[in-house]
Order: structure tokens, then C-alpha cells, then sequence
């Protein structure tokens, strides 16, 4: 299984260990909050934000409604370019095409830039099953492939390591001695060691930002020049994406070229804006000699037409992630797979390969307080969603998402149902609960609750209950 982490630690535990991981939350909150400020900045310099967010929704809804149609219109001119178009049903079934192109083709060195849809199929592992060596050649995916894990960010995979970190694990893989190494010697550095590579490679992989239908184009958005390399060095290229990243036109593409850097990093427009239309044609310079297109379902065309199914417009931003205050203390680990924050909260427990029982809990990893939709470039209505996977564990729907909710849970929601309904039982219980959190108070404060708020005040602190309800303060007031 490949979407998620090889772990036995309950999403609970992995909560937990993010919650003590005080540097680990230092990273965040320094790298998230920088980004959410850049991407507000960038968003002001648009004069017309929200009409250009509703635009970029309005061709995702199209384009997901109209699927089959663009999806046909990319391949007929995918091939028309002189490329190949392979369809893959699973995440298996994308490992074995992709490693039969890599050994038809005689190789067995390949170098990959930036993919969340190849760190969805496990691909490095497959790869490495089938006797081929994969290369990450952005720097962030391969500070993470040296320390053995996955992204904790969809658009910063490394963003939970410090420079001491990184400066280990490069020791640890070129002998260099790295100890008081700044950033920029890091990252020459990296450079070295992976121009090599570049070189040496059969085959680039590389992921996709947007598949254009009407000229079979496929766009990559990046920041560093190894998309270029990988995609162009090589004598085979292959490209993988999931079905969603087609739109119909170049024009549409103009308008998430506005919107995606700006969501992202807080750029107007990212270093390499890179478009490839088909092999290397003759009298070319460069590019490789074969290109193929690998297009994903993994679970995708089940989402169709269900009320999840604007999760589809996603573009993979991150800037839900930066703004949640879940993700800000929790980081992207803690959530167990490839995708994280509120986006991997809803999309997870869809997508093929993965065990419902890991998934669960996500959908409750959310404050439900409407940020996520506030910074989301295509407006998708995050929150709405989340609470829908809610509603499916609690009506005890169909298990294709969410969680089925304990006795205890819908005993307790129904007990506060009752209660809120009916006045005196409400007064009682709020006198029961005063008289009963009292010995826990400290400081005018609430700490180590017992019972169902122990969870509540392990992390945190809550105010005691009101010795005079508001209610009672209005009636005084008014009378
Ligand atoms: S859901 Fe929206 S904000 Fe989150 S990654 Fe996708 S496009 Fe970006």
C-alpha cells in the first residue's frame, strides 16, 4: 500500500508525538506562517482577487464535470505530439507501467523531479523492487528520500527539518563535513552531487501541474532548474499525473498561472514555468527522444459526481495547509499519508489503497473554523466536506470514508442534544459541571481534566465555567 505510511502508531499517538516535538512545531509555525503572509501579499496585488478565484473555480467545476471529454481531447493530442498515453487503474497498475517503460528502454538509473501523484503510488519502492535506482532531484524530496520518509508538505516536502538536520544527513551521504554549513552551502552542495545524475540517467519522471486538452501540453510549475533537467536530459521522459490535472485550454492555463505561485509561495510567478508538448522533434536542441504520459485513476472516478467531488479542483497548493491550525502544530507526518491538512483530511480517506481504519480520524483533525476555504485559490468548500465525511461515520454510511462513530461518542452528542434542549436540565448540569471541574482548577484555569476532557487539557488549558451564566448577567442588565 503506498498512499500511506508503513506505520503501526495510531493516528492519536502520531498526534501526540507532533504535539511534544517542540522544534518540530517551531519549523512550522516559522515556515506555514511565512507563507500564508507571502500569499495574502500576493493576493493583494491581484485588483480583482475574488472575481479571479471564481473564474479558476469555474473552469475546475467545468472541467470535472466534463472529465471523459478533455481527458479524450489531451490524449488525442498527447499522441498527435508523437507521445505515449498510458491509463493506469491503481497504483499497482502505474508501478508496472512505469518500470516496463523504464526496462524496455535498457535502463536502470532514473531521475525524478517533484511528484505528489508518484509518492501516491509508492513508485521509489517499485522501483527499487524491479532492480532500478530512483533519484529525487528537488532538493526538499531528496533531503526526505535520504532520511527515509515522506512529505510532510505537499509544495515543501522537507519543511519540518532544521539546516543542522539537512547538514547530517548530507554528511552522512557525501563524507563532507558540513557541521556549520549555511543554507546556500547546503544547497551547492546538493547541486554537485546531483548534476551527476542528471547525467548519468536514462529516464525522467516527473510530475505534472496542469495537462492542457487542446494542445496536449504538459505544464510543470517549480523553483528549482531540475525540472528542467530531468525532463529534458534524459532520453525517456514520463510524466505522471492524476486525471484531474487536465484543463481544456491555454487560456484556462493563464488564470491558475496567476493564481497557483501566488497560492503556493506567494510569487507572482514561479522560476520555471515549463511546458512540454510532445518528444523532441528533429532539428530540436534538446528534449527526450520518448515521452509518456501516465494518467492515474487510484480511486478518483468513484469521487464522481458524490458530494466530494469538488475535491477534485484541488491544485495542490498548500495553502489550506499553512493557514490550518491543526496542520500548523501537527505538520503533515502526523496525518499517516501522502497528502495532509485539510485537503488530505478529505481526499485521503477516498483515494485507492488506502485502509479505513488509518483514515478514520482525519476528517476530525479540523476546527472546522473556515480558513482553509478563506485561503483555498478555487474555493473549494473544505469544510463542508469534512463534516460530510463526519456525518457518514455518524449515520454509519457506506465505509468508503470516514469513521463509524463510538456508543460512547452518539450517547454523548445525544445526552447534549437533550440537554441543550431543555433549560433546567441545562442549568443543572452547567451547576454540576462548576461543582465538578472545580478541584482541577489551577490559576483560574482548568488543567488535567478527568474523564472525556482529559484529551481536551493535555495540550491545553480551559477556562473554568462562568459562576454567573450570561444569561443571568443579560436578565440583571435588562431588569
Ligand atoms: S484544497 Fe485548495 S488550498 Fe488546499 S491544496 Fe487544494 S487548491 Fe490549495
Amino acid at each position: 500500500m503506498a498512499i500511506f505510511m508503513k506505520t503501526n502508531i495510531s493516528f492519536a499517538k502520531r498526534v501526540n508525538q507532533a504535539l511534544n516535538d517542540r522544534p518540530l512545531q517551531a519549523a512550522l509555525q516559522t515556515a506555514a506562517g511565512r507563507f500564508d503572509a507571502a500569499r495574502m501579499r500576493a493576493w493583494e496585488d491581484i485588483d480583482d482577487v475574488s472575481a479571479l478565484r471564481h473564474h479558476a473555480k469555474l473552469i475546475k467545476e467545468h472541467t470535472v464535470a466534463h472529465l471523459d471529454t478533455y481527458l479524450s481531447q489531451l490524449v488525442e493530442q498527447v499522441r498527435a505530439a508523437g507521445g505515449f498515453v498510458h491509463f493506469a487503474a491503481d497504483a499497482a497498475d502505474a508501478q508496472t507501467i512505469v518500470s516496463a517503460v523504464v526496462r524496455e528502454a535498457g535502463h536502470d538509473l532514473v531521475v525524478k523531479s517533484k511528484s505528489m501523484t508518484s509518492e501516491e503510488i509508492g513508485l521509489n519502492d517499485a522501483l527499487a523492487l524491479a532492480g532500478i535506482q530512483a533519484v529525487e532531484t528537488d532538493l526538499g524530496e531528496w533531503i526526505i528520500q535520504l532520511a527515509g520518509e515522506t512529505p510532510s508538505h505537499i509544495i515543501a516536502p522537507a519543511i519540518h527539518k532544521s539546516r543542522q538536520q539537512v547538514a547530517d544527513l548530507f554528511h552522512e551521504e557525501t563524507g563532507r563535513v558540513l557541521a556549520d554549513a549555511d543554507i546556500p552551502t547546503l544547497t551547492a552542495v546538493a547541486r554537485q552531487e546531483l548534476r551527476r545524475q542528471f547525467l548519468a540517467a536514462g529516464v525522467g519522471i516527473s510530475g505534472v501541474n496542469f495537462a492542457v486538452a487542446e494542445t496536449g501540453s504538459l505544464v510543470t510549475v517549480t523553483n528549482e532548474g531540475n525540472g528542467r533537467l530531468v525532463t529534458s536530459v534524459p532520453p525517456v521522459h514520463i510524466a505522471i499525473m492524476g486525471m484531474e490535472k487536465v484543463i481544456p485550454t491555454l487560456d484556462d492555463l493563464m488564470v491558475f498561472l496567476e493564481l497557483l505561485p501566488r497560492s503556493a509561495t506567494g510569487q507572482t510567478i514561479t522560476s520555471y514555468v515549463q511546458m512540454v508538448t510532445g518528444p523532441r522533434r528533429a532539428g530540436e536542441a534538446d528534449g527526450p527522444e520518448q515521452l509518456h504520459l501516465v494518467i492515474l485513476d487510484g480511486g478518483r472516478s468513484a469521487i464522481l459526481g458524490t458530494e466530494f467531488d469538488e475535491s477534485l479542483q484541488c491544485l495542490r497548493c498548500g495553502a489550506c495547509l499553512n493557514i490550518c491550525p491543526v496542520y500548523r502544530v501537527l505538520g503533515g507526518h502526523a496525518y499517516g499519508g501522502v497528502y495532509s491538512g485539510p485537503i488530505g483530511a478529505v481526499q485521503m480517506p477516498l483515494l485507492q489503497g488506502v485502509k479505513q481504519s488509518e483514515v478514520a480520524d482525519l476528517p476530525q483533525a479540523s476546527t472546522l473554523c473556515g480558513a482553509c476555504l478563506d485561503a483555498c485559490p478555487v474555493k473549494i468548500d473544505l469544510p463542508r466536506m469534512l463534516l460530510a465525511h463526519r456525518r457518514r461515520g455518524v449515520d454509519g454510511g457506506p465505509q468508503t470514508a470516514g469513521r463509524t462513530a463510538k456508543w460512547t461518542e452518539r450517547a454523548a452528542f445525544k445526552a447534549y442534544g437533550l440537554v441543550t434542549r431543555h433549560p433546567n436540565l441545562y442549568k443543572m448540569a452547567l451547576q454540576a459541571g462548576r461543582v465538578g471541574l472545580k478541584p482541577f482548577e489551577k490559576n483560574g484555569r482548568i488543567q488535567n481534566a478527568p474523564g472525556p476532557l482529559k484529551g481536551w487539557t493535555e495540550q491545553r488549558d480551559l477556562p473554568p465555567l462562568a459562576k454567573r451564566p450570561f444569561h443571568k448577567r443579560k436578565n440583571e442588565a435588562e431588569g
